[in-house]
């Protein structure tokens, strides 16, 4: 099977698409999603609408709760709760109740595991190898996608040393990255629609499950376009600077 594999996509339907156009392209079986499909973006209805009728399994992120009034906004920098205040008024009922009904994960497939944050808990980021290496022992599969902290890669649990799984810096936009049947893997496709790893192009990956392969990729979007409309609906300027600057 070919999993598509999709994170934080945060309401950027310019970046969604362009994603969609190469994904299709490369060919897929199956699109999973990790979460925060709305919030930070101009167009959380028709992302909404795209997830719900186009990926067969999806976890719910931080930002999905916040904007069904699931998630104390305390927790949020005040750009991130301005955002989530517009997207309240904003969304579809019928979009509201499918986010507020989302499941928390994990959830688990064929050798593998989907999770927003980490599988510790749907709220942690796994940033650094010490917080990989934390989850030694509790890992219920041997693969865990996982997205929440926008950043491209993973790593590689060998006993006990975490490997970075480092991707950004391609310029291909497309790494290859070949799975050892002895090792834990966490693997970060990115974010679709607001990358945090200097590079502003949108992340996302394929998973071979048959093959156990991780194909990474970044696809350039129409960044200026996304970039209008979150000025035009009135949301901070810095959710539109940070798009072109991948922070
Ligand atoms: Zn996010």
């Amino acid at each position: 099977m070919r999993y598509l594999i999709l994170s934080d996509i945060h309401a950027n339907w310019e970046a969604l698409e362009a994603v969609m156009a190469e994904a299709e392209s490369e060919g897929f079986d199956d699109i999973l999603c990790l979460g925060d499909v709305v919030g930070y973006g101009a167009d959380p209805d028709i992302c909404c609408e795209w997830v719900r009728n186009n990926s067969s399994q999806v976890v719910r992120g931080n930002h999905d709760r916040a904007a069904v009034g699931q998630l104390d906004l305390e927790w949020f920098n005040p750009a991130a709760q301005d955002s989530t205040l517009w997207t309240q008024k904003r969304l579809a009922a019928n979009n509201a109740s499918w986010l507020g009904n989302l499941p928390a994960g994990p959830i688990a497939f064929e050798g593998f595991q989907i999770v927003h944050g980490s599988p510790g808990g749907e709220d942690d980021y796994i940033i650094y190898a010490h917080e990989a290496l934390a989850l030694v022992g509790s890992l219920a599969e041997r693969v865990t996608f996982f997205g929440h902290t926008h950043i491209q890669g993973g790593f590689q649990l060998i006993r006990n040393n975490a490997r970075i799984l480092k991707t950004s810096m391609s310029l291909l936009g497309r790494v290859e990255c070949d799975l050892e049947p002895d090792s834990y893997y966490l693997v970060n496709p990115g974010a679709v629609g607001q990358p945090r790893d200097h590079d502003p192009r949108a992340a996302w990956a394929i998973y071979h499950s048959g093959e156990r392969r991780v194909v990474y990729y970044r696809t350039p979007y129409d960044v200026q376009t996304a970039q209008a409309k979150i000025i035009a609906a009135g949301l901070p300027d810095s959710l539109a600077l940070r798009l072109a600057i991948g922070k």
